[in-house]
């Protein structure tokens, strides 16, 4: 439980209504920015007020899984307000205040170190990169069972990237049917490949590689999925690109060529909120929860 702990949740998307819902179940009081626009209302959190004195009280701050942009605004899809993260109000948050947000950039990084506040950017941890694994397939099933015109059942697929992503879509799809390769760097992780019962691509050579295949699905944030990659793909073949933007493909040499090439960020975000903002509030809750046992153990 958080009972007696101050949270204010700003700016977002669904994601966050389940994080309000949650703290609101652990029994911490929560104040919400940047919801005006949002139907449903909730009558246990307050609206936040940037001037008044409760910045003084509060434990934890909730922002966006993108967090800020390079000005230290936060976006949300539920107001047309502009909300700006600035120094002076963050000062105010007493010491021990903690910052959880999805991703940081430098503007983040850098306020935090000058207000000497802990920033948690929550995707950078494996637990919550393995739980986001998992919407993120279903994500990626549906966007594959919709852009082509043959079942995943038998379709020779790769898989590039053996991460946390990589490793819960070449399990997956394995499972439903597909003939999974899986390009990877390391020895080790050719190894792993081999032992999941896949068969290993070496990315160091890919010049030396068999690439055909009917569906590619890339989870490297470099361009891997270069003019040499695309030149041996039939013109059937669908590539759906998960990682981070600008994704790993040469996407306009795959439109030359008349291959549908996909960039599908935030799938976990779209496919499902609620497990997605379930997955930020319950790694958030236990961070926090921590955090009292540590004070607790001290005191
Ligand atoms: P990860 O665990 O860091 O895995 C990245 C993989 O890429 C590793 O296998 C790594 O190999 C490989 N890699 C990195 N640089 C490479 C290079 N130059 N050449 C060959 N392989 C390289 O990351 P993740 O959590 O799986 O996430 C993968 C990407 O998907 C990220 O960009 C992430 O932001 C994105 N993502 C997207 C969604 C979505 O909805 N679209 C959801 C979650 C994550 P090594 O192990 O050898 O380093």
């Amino acid at each position: 439980m958080l009972t007696g702990y101050h949270v204010a949740v700003i700016g977002g998307d669904a994601r966050q209504i389940e994080i309000i819902r949650r703290l609101n179940e652990w029994n911490a009081t929560v104040y919400i920015a940047g919801f005006d626009q949002l139907n449903e209302s909730f009558t246990e959190a307050t609206d936040l007020e940037f001037e008044s004195d409760l910045v003084k009280k509060l434990d934890a701050i909730i922002l966006p899984v993108p967090g800020t942009d390079e000005l230290g605004q936060i976006d949300g899809i539920f107001s047309n307000r502009i909300i700006t993260l600035s120094e002076d109000w963050l000062r105010q948050t007493p010491e021990h205040c903690q910052v959880f947000t999805g991703i940081t950039n430098s503007y983040l990084t850098d306020l935090m170190k000058k207000v000497n506040r802990t920033l948690h950017p929550l995707m950078d941890r494996d637990d919550v990169a393995i739980y986001n694994s998992i919407p993120t397939v279903e994500g990626t099933i549906m966007l594959v069972i919709q852009h082509t015109d043959y079942t995943i059942h038998g379709s020779k697929m790769i898989v590039l990237g053996l991460g946390r992503v990589g490793m819960s879509l070449a399990r997956i799809f394995d499972h439903i049917g597909a003939d999974v390769s899986v390009g990877v760097r390391s020895t080790k992780a050719i190894a792993r490949v081999y032992e999941m019962g896949l068969t290993p691509i070496d990315m160091n050579q890919l010049d030396e590689e068999d690439l055909e295949c009917d569906i590619l699905i890339n989870t490297v944030p470099h361009l891997v999925v270069d003019q040499h990659v695309i030149k041996q793909l039939p013109s059937h073949a669908l590539i759906v690109d998960l990682a981070s933007k600008p994704g790993g493909t040469d996407f306009d040499f795959a439109t030359k060529r008349g291959i549908k090439a996909i960039l599908a960020p935030g799938l976990p975000g779209i496919v499902a909120p609620k497990t997605a903002g379930r997955i930020i509030a319950d790694v958030m809750c236990r961070i926090l929860k921590e955090k009292v046992r540590k004070e607790n153990v001290h005191e």
